[in-house]
């Protein structure tokens, strides 16, 4: 589902990815993970060209994205992202939020949407929060409807970055408990997580990175347990 070849991402003359090369396979669930700094967020973002691409190519279901001749509005739909923080509108209500993009689209009848994204609402558990408008949410709540938000879009890859991060710690397991749940319907996702709990129970692959490079990647167990980067130990004693 994702492919991405020899990826360079450099702000000015500073090289921030180096040289990636990397793949998620379709319904894969791979968590990011590595100091900040390395590159996490950057790498993220130019999968769903967020991010000018230096060089190499990123492929979103073989569509090469980095290509600039690639509509960045197809690239958007097929890449839903979820960010740390939630970036909801606040004048429009949590429905009004979810129907926003997919409104815009004309695609479907606003009916049709609308009923949509009531669905979609209840799969994350907030339906009885349609009307309400996001000041009156909890974080946990408020990154559910950003959840909701991005799967309006009907996207073929879901990208979260840090999604828990600005969360209470209480707050924390109901965001992880969707993205579980949408984990175990087949999504293939990408999750920049400090979350380690998630990434050994819902990870299918590891990626870790440092200083811009991919240093290591595999099934959770090799990456936590059979660690093969002395830079990936040293991560990983500082965290767990
Ligand atoms: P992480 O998410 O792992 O913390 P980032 O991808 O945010 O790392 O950042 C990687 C590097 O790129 C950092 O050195 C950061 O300062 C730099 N960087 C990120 N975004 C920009 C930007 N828009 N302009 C210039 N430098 C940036
Ligand atoms: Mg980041």
């Amino acid at each position: 589902m994702i492919k991405v070849k020899n990826l360079h991402k450099s702000f000015g003359d500073n090289e921030v990815l180096t040289d990636i090369t990397a793949e998620v396979d379709a319904q894969e669930v791979v968590c990011v993970i590595g100091p900040s700094g390395s590159g996490k967020s950057t790498f993220l973002r130019c999968l769903n060209r967020l991010e000018e691409i230096t060089s190499g190519e990123v492929l979103i279901d073989e569509v090469n994205i980095a290509d600039p001749k690639t509509n960045i509005d197809v690239v958007r739909q097929d890449v839903g992202m979820v960010f740390q923080h939630f970036n909801l509108f606040p004048h429009k209500s949590v429905l009004d939020n979810v129907m926003l993009a997919p409104m815009k689209l004309k695609r479907d009848s606003k009916e049709e949407i609308r009923s949509r994204c009531l669905t979609l609402l209840e799969k994350v558990g907030l339906a009885d929060k349609a009307d309400a408008y996001p000041s009156s949410l909890s974080g946990g709540q408020k990154q559910r409807v950003a959840i909701a938000r991005a799967l309006a879009m009907n996207p073929k890859v879901m990208l979260f970055d840090e999604p828990t991060s600005a969360l209470d710690p209480e707050l924390v397991e109901d965001v992880l408990a969707v993205m579980k749940d949408l984990a175990n319907e087949g999504m293939t996702m990408v999750v920049v997580t400090h979350e380690m709990g998630f990434a050994k129970e819902v990870g299918d692959r590891v990626f870790f990175m440092d200083e811009g490079r991919m240093v290591e990647e595999g099934t959770p167990m090799e990456v936590f347990d059979e660690t093969k980067h002395e830079r990936t130990r040293e991560f990983l004693s500082k965290i767990l």
